[in-house]
């Protein structure tokens, strides 16, 4: 449920192409301090643009006093990826009772050696270099280097350091995969799998990265850099949170690579034959198929006899195509102790939701019904984030974290949903993970009802059954395999 419109996607207003050069870029958390570097005679009040982000909260200095001819560019072409990115990456990279740094410095100087590197809260960047990567690969370093900024992976006893290669990886994936996929700048070629090691560092350890976050959940790297920053990172990691070995995943990574689909993720997200179908087992404890994979019967758009002309059906899948013309859906039979099953794909920035229990008594679906809410955790912005139960209860605290669960995959892939409405409780689950548990009338629910902005809305929650409404909201988002079992009390 979105009530306001979207801001643009991050990811698609800096489009430009960088060519994918092969730059090392130099330095982690403990580089050469930058003071060595002498400031040049020119002014510096001229050259230090001062940028304030999130009210205040973070405070950014770009000086550019030592390649006074960047000034220009600093503040119009850098200063406002700064502005967007490094609240962003303070967001991507959270951890319990971590706070990242407020006071950041960059400094670009023509006597700066190498590309750019970071100690600590200060970014030093070679103007040199720069200056001939202007329209190329400067401003994506500049965001590899904020990465560093609030990596902060102090939490290792002396003579121990995080790896290397993850310390670099998780750069690099946030700056290739997330600030400038478009660039292709860390995709590997197929016949370069058999040279690429997902320990290379850099864009080789990101494009693996990236893989095993396609695979196995978005949360990967947020994880990761939580362990990394508290000092407790073991290879133990990548089997706890996938299941797999770290050479086995490996392994499977560069086969993936060979052939030609590191990009597409697990091969549960390939279609299959059995789609949109159920299982002799199934159908002997009572599932049904809610779509048929061919048609829209069995739905109606909200107080309508028909369907709306922006849902579609395609290639086996229920598609939310125009959400300027398409509402909500429901079904045609009411529902009252259920347990549903379905598979969402739902495009960046996109924002839908399940509601259960929905009449025609109030004037939109949401007046009766409580959402099962669905968005693209990365590029959506409703505080209401995928999976929780809308404005009323949210997953427990990630205890790498410190945010709430997240299992979902990036926009573009399949996520399952699994949503138990039953007398005994309420369950909210994607890709497997429990998010949350609530008892329907209890006294809890009914106070959080209450304490909502549904306490305004006299119907909500309240018919004990009523129809499963699809959300068309914005955004396009596809539906499959949508299975329901009634549940009889
Ligand atoms: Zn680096």
């Amino acid at each position: 449920m979105t009530r306001s419109l979207s801001t643009p996607s991050a990811f698609s207003t800096i489009g430009y192409a960088a060519l994918a050069a092969a730059i090392v870029l130099l330095g982690v958390a403990e580089c050469p301090a930058a003071d060595a570097v002498a400031d040049t005679a020119t002014s510096e009040s001229d050259h230090q643009l001062e940028l304030d982000l999130e009210n205040g909260k973070y405070h950014i200095t770009i000086d550019t006093s030592g390649s006074p001819d960047l000034t220009e560019w600093a503040e119009q072409e850098l200063a406002p990826v700064v502005k967007e990115w490094y609240p962003m990456i303070v967001d991507m990279l959270p951890g319990k009772g971590f706070d990242a740094p407020t006071e950041v410095s960059i400094k670009i100087a023509d006597d700066i050696e190498g590309v750019a590197y970071t100690s600590g809260d200060r970014v030093s960047c070679n103007g040199n270099w720069m200056r001939r990567q202007l329209d190329g690969e400067a401003r994506g370093a500049v965001v590899h280097e904020l990465v560093h900024v609030v990596q902060q992976y102090r939490g290792w006893r002396r003579g121990n350091r995080p790896p290397g290669w993850l310390v670099e990886g998780v750069c690099d994936y946030i700056r290739w995969f997330l600030y400038e996929p478009e660039s292709g700048g860390a995709l590997i070629a197929a016949n370069g799998a058999d040279r690429a090691r997902h320990d290379a560092s850099y864009r080789t350890t990101a494009n693996f990265l990236n893989w095993v976050s396609n695979k196995y959940g978005s949360n990967l790297v947020p994880k990761l850099n939580a362990r990394l920053r508290e000092g407790k990172y073991s290879v133990d990691f990548w089997e706890e949170y996938t299941g797999q070995p770290l050479d086995k995943l490996a392994a499977s990574w560069k086969k993936a690579l060979a052939a030609g689909d590191a990009e597409q993720p697990a091969a549960a997200q390939k279609d299959d034959q059995n789609v949109n179908q159920l299982t002799a087992e199934e159908q002997e404890q009572g599932w049904k198929l809610l779509f048929d994979g061919s048609s829209t019967d069995g739905w109606h758009s909200f107080k309508r006899d028909e369907v709306r002309e922006g849902w579609k059906v395609e290639d086996g899948k229920l598609v939310c195509a125009d959400p300027r013309n398409a509402g909500d859906l429901c079904t045609n039979d009411d529902y009252k102790w259920f347990e549903l099953r379905l598979e969402y794909n739902i495009s960046q920035g996109g924002n839908s939701g399940i509601m259960f229990h929905v009449t025609d008594d109030g004037g939109a679906a949401w007046a009766t019904g409580p959402e099962f809410q669905l968005e693209d955790n990365m590029e959506a912005h409703d505080p209401t984030r995928c999976g929780w139960l809308y404005a009323l209860y949210k997953p427990a605290e990630d205890a790498d974290t410190g945010q709430p669960i997240d299992a979902t995959l990036p926009a573009g892939q399949w996520n399952q949903v699994r949503l138990l409405i039953s007398p005994d409780g309420c369950v909210h689950e994607i890709n497997g993970v429990e998010y949350l548990e609530y008892k329907l009338g209890s006294e809890e629910f009914n106070e959080r009802v209450a304490a909502s902005k549904f306490a305004s809305m006299p119907l909500f929650a309240k018919p004990d059954k009523g129809m499963i409404a699809l959300q068309g909201d914005h955004g396009q988002v596809s539906f499959r395999n949508v299975k329901v079992r009634p549940i009889t009390e």
